[in-house]
């Protein structure tokens, strides 16, 4: 069975988890001044990627709180997981250098 690593309570099973979708998703500071074409790709347009992706998970019947993750797309496997706000793994900084900046700029903002 696969296991996930959980940011708050530790390894569990797969079963107690919900995927988000991709995660690193900014929402726009200027939504009013977008087109309805850049709205659109923002609401659904994804990567989705063959190999490494950036997703948001749910430990939906464990702790309830959402985290990030970092999961292989054809091997299923886990690389990384983090808690929401806090930098991509050192070791994947540069691989998602564009994203990093964009939680960095979010929390700056906020
Ligand atoms: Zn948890």
């Amino acid at each position: 069975m696969l296991q996930i690593n959980c940011p708050f309570c530790g390894t569990r099973a797969e079963i107690e988890f919900t995927c988000g979708g991709e995660g690193g998703i900014v929402r726009p500071l200027n939504s009013e001044a977008m087109s309805d074409a850049e709205w659109g790709d923002y609401v659904f347009m994804r990567k989705n990627p063959k190999g490494l992706q950036h997703e948001q998970w749910r430990h939906s019947s464990g702790c309830g709180r959402w985290f990030n993750a970092l999961r292989h797309t054809v091997s299923y496997r886990f690389e990384a997981t983090w808690k929401i706000g806090e930098p991509i793994p050192a070791q994947f900084a540069a691989e998602f250098a564009a994203e990093s900046a964009a939680v960095v700029n979010e929390g700056a903002a906020v």
